[in-house]
């Protein structure tokens, strides 16, 4: 990830830009903004930027429509802004592809760590995957299937060791309910909502120190799960 990371601002709020601007250039990001969807777009294009912070309501466009048209011909992270207790919104443009989302207001910490993990995902591109991961006292031997607990090894089933490794996959950024069912159960499982809990569960009590208070498998409550990674 490059020091001068140029993020594109998508938003029509002038407090919000500034904030942002402040934050990033402060951080060592470069920041373009645009305040409606139809320059957001221009801008994508004319000057393709190494991520983009997308709020779902502008005034010109709705900012799914800004998502998908992205999509088209554009991998560029995506971090989606959106009102508190729009989780329909989230999921939509989760599944729709974008990377992460922030719920405002937000602060500066949460931005930077949600755009840490983006770019980085974005500069793994193709590159063969590291085959271990860990994450605290949580490692995963993929070559081997193993995974270890503060060393110990804990035995876990073909659909726990699946769930795991979906979320290993995406490490750091939210998967929706939908995302994961599909993933680990296929795309006749979408709606199977119970199974999800039921495996989750069963995943947080073998590789949680307390279920209760998870410290590797986040909720994000009514959109999905997170798997931290740091
Ligand atoms: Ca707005």
């Amino acid at each position: 990830m490059a020091d001068t990371a140029r993020i594109l601002v998508i938003e029509d709020e002038s407090p919000i830009r500034k904030f942002l601007r402040i934050s990033l250039e402060s951080n060592g990001f470069a920041m373009l903004e645009a305040e409606t969807a139809e320059q957001g777009l221009r801008m994508a294009s004319a000057e393709p930027p190494d991520a983009v912070v997308l709020d779902l309501g502008l005034p010109d466009s709705d900012g799914l429509d800004v998502m998908r048209r992205l999509r088209e011909w554009t991998s560029v992270p995506i971090i989606v802004l959106s009102a508190r207790g729009r989780e329909a919104d989230k999921i939509a443009a989760l599944d729709g592809g974008a990377d992460d989302y922030l719920t405002k207001p937000f602060g500066v910490g949460e931005l930077l760590a949600r755009l840490r993990v983006a770019l980085r995902h974005a500069s793994r591109g193709s590159r063969p995957e590291e085959p271990t991961f860990q994450v605290g006292g949580l490692r995963v031997d993929l070559a081997a299937r193993r995974a270890f607990i503060d060393e110990g090894e804990v035995h876990l089933t073909p659909t726990e060791y699946r769930l795991l490794t979906t979320l290993i996959r995406h490490v750091g950024k939210v998967v929706t309910h939908r995302q994961l069912l599909k993933e680990v159960w296929g795309p006749d499982s979408v709606e199977e909502n119970q199974y999800l809990r039921v495996y989750l569960g069963q995943l947080r009590r073998k590789i949680e120190r307390d279920a209760a208070r998870p410290r590797y498998l986040l909720t994000e409550p009514g959109v999905g799960y997170r798997l931290v990674d740091e």
